[in-house]
Formats: structure tokens, sequence, C-alpha cells
């Protein structure tokens, strides 16, 4: 497997380090031929080339079957146009990509319950999926304008993107409890009609899934006062974009969530959160996110469920046995650094990987 690795600037370098570092241990147990190949993106590159997305990281990531992406932006761009600044080079490359479902995993870890902002009563369990359409909607339809006096934009969506991630979401469900909520505003907006009669005929090729159907309102209601009712959200691009930001911050933490972005021609994965300049270069950011999208890569990309699961289970173990990175510690003297996180966990996902791999030879 050819693997396009961009670290981009700022803790993307550090936490990018770490999830290679993992993703490479677990690799050596289950045989898995992977390449790596690094290139420049964003402020890295910008300052290497002048271009924030140069065409040789394209080139590389075209030829990959997966892109692992840490972070871009840095603060001695901020004074350029937005067309030359660092993140002008993840629009390129998500383009370039060209995936249409974003997903972005949402869960409660049990050693992290309390770090909520939801009670621990009602986020204990919570194990959820968000499957975001991405390159349909609002953001995209035509026409748009804005005039003197008015301005609007055009909710489109065609049948075809429809039935595309929503096939990405049941196949999801398949791997996790079997259950699909499909998010709409079918009272009021032609376009959620059409998207819950699509979604009702791809149903009937995954008899074995639960479907149901919920209005926007009411999800984000069911959210935050009972949020394990969910396993896969399916959704549109501006309802996803907000659902995805609510159950993000219900876990507690940025650092600590992951998310793909799967259908186009090469599929990309990268921690939720951004570059932090605030904590750059100290050795204190949390590397879970971007681990944990190595866990989405082995399982999305590479099938390997169980290798993601080694990952995952990794993770539980090392929040368990409580260390922590300064953003999740309630002790802001002593904790755990980036290096010492990311080593930890490739040491218990390849623990896990092996008990796996032994009793399978038993
Ligand atoms: P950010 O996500 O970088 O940081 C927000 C806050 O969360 C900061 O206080 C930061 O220290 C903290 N934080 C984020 N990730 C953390 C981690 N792994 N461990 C510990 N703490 C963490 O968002 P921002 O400050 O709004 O943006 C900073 C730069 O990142 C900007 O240039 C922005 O454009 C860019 N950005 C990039 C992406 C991306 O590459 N996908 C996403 C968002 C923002």
């Amino acid at each position: 497997m050819k693997i396009t690795v961009l670290a981009g600037d700022g803790i993307g370098v550090e936490v990018t380090r770490e999830a290679v570092k993992v993703l490479s241990a677990v690799a050596k147990i289950y045989d898995l031929e992977i390449e790596l190949d690094e290139q420049l993106i964003g402020g890295a590159a910008i300052s290497a080339t002048g271009a924030a997305f140069p065409d040789e990281t394209k080139e590389s990531c075209l030829k990959a079957d997966a892109v692992l992406l840490g972070a871009v932006g840095a603060p001695e761009f901020d004074h350029l146009l937005p067309e030359k600044r660092p993140e002008i080079g993840l629009l390129q490359l998500r383009q370039a990509l060209g995936g249409f479902a974003n997903l972005r995993p949402s869960k409660a870890f049990p050693a992290l319950i309390d770090s909520s902002p939801l009670r621990r009563e009602i986020f204990e369990g919570t194990d959820l999926l968000i499957v975001r359409e991405l390159l349909g909607g609002l953001y995209f339809g035509q026409p748009r304008a804005i005039g003197e006096t008015e301005a609007f934009n055009t909710m489109r969506y065609s049948v075809a993107e429809v039935e595309r991630v929503a096939r990405v979401a049941f196949e999801s469900a398949r791997n996790r409890k079997g259950k699909v909520t499909s998010v709409d505003k079918a009272n009021v907006l032609e376009t959620s009609r059409l998207w819950r009669e699509t979604v009702e005929k791809v149903a009937k090729d995954y008899p074995e899934i639960e479907l149901e159907h919920l209005f926007v309102d009411a999800c984000a209601m069911h959210l935050v006062t009972n949020p394990t009712r969910f396993d896969v959200v399916l959704t549109e691009n501006l309802f996803g974009d907000i659902l995805s930001d609510e159950a993000a911050v219900l876990t507690g933490s940025l650092g600590m969530l992951a998310s793909a972005t799967v259908g186009g021609a090469i599929d990309l994965f990268e921690p939720v959160h951004g570059s932090a300049p605030d904590i750059a270069g100290k050795n204190i950011a949390n590397p879970l996110g971007a681990i944990a999208s190595v866990a989405m890569l082995l399982r999305y990309t590479a099938k390997n469920t169980e290798a993601a699961a080694a990952i995952e289970n990794a993770i539980d173990k090392v929040l368990a046995e409580g260390y922590r990175t300064i953003d999740i510690s309630n002790d802001k003297e002593n904790f755990a650094r980036t290096d010492e996180i990311g080593a930890l966990v490739a040491k218990y996902a390849v623990e896990f990987a092996s008990v796996r791999s032994n009793s399978q030879a038993v």
C-alpha cells in the first residue's frame, strides 16, 4: 500500500510522526507492505517551493492508495491574501482527491468521560459516526449571488449524489452496530424529500441494517440529550458541518478526533484539529487524533479491521492507564509528552495485534 504522508505545519509534524510510528509498528505484525512517501503541504511547502500544494506533492498523492495529513497553517503567513495562504493547499488537496463522504467518529473514551460537557450518565457508551456528504448541497449549488439588497444560495442534490454517500453510511454500519439515522428536513425542503426517498431505496440493499429518519433539529437535540441512541448518522453537507462539530465537542477534546474523506480517487485521513501554533514545537500536542486517523486508514483503505481495532484498543489502554497529554490532563505540571504517548500506543497496539495473530495461528 502506498501512502503519501503530508505532515504540514505546526503540531501536524509532531502528531504525524507518532501516527506513522504506530502504523509502521502494526504493519510489521500483519505483514502489510507499506510504502511511505513524505511530501510538503501548507506553509512548509510555500517556504520550500512557493506553492501550498506543489505539483510533486499532487503527483505523489494521485499515485497513492491513501493520504495521511497532519495540519496546515502558520502565523507567519497570516498577513497573506487567502489564496496565497497555507490553508489553500488543503482545499487543493481535497479537490484533487475528490472524496465525497466525510466520516467523523465521536466516542466516549471511558477514561475521559468527565472531560465531556455532558453528564456521565448521558454520555457514557456513546460511539457514533457522522457520514457527511461533502461535495453537494448549499455550499456548491448554482446559481449563487450577492447583490446590494439581497443574496441567495441554492440547495441542490441529485439522486446519484445521495445514493453514493448513503452506500458509504450503510457499509459503515455493517461493521458497527447496524443502524443508520438519516438526517434531513423533509417536512420543509424538496432536496430533503429526494434525500429521504433515495436513502429508502438504498436501504433495500441492506436489509440487515436498521434505518430511521430524523429531522435535523431533532437530531441536534438528541445528540446532547441521548447520544447513545446513534450509530451511523448520515446527512447532507450543511447539516453535517454543524452536527459533526456538535458531536466533536461532546468528546471533550479536539486533539482526540480523527476523520476520513472517502469515495474519491484516493482516500484522505486526518485529525480534525489544526496546526495549533500556540503549542507547536513543544512536544505537548495530543497525537491521538492523528493516530486514530491511521486506524481509520487501516479500516477503510486497507480493509484490515483487526489492525484498526488493535490501534483503537491501544488508545483506550493508554488512556485507561492514566497517560494524558496536557490538553486532557487535570495535572498541568505532570503530563505525558507527544512522543511518549505515540511510543506507548505503538507498544500496546503491537501487543494487541500479536495476541490476535497468535490466537489465529493456534
Ligand atoms: P487548532 O485546531 O489548531 O487549535 C485550536 C485550539 O486547540 C488551540 O488552543 C490548540 O492548542 C488546541 N489543540 C488543537 N489540536 C490539539 C492537539 N492535538 N493537542 C492539544 N491541543 C490541541 O485551530 P486554530 O487555532 O483555529 O487554527 C490554527 C491554524 O490551523 C490556523 O492556521 C488554521 O487555519 C489552521 N487549521 C488547519 C486545519 C487543517 O489543517 N485541517 C484545521 C483547522 C485549522
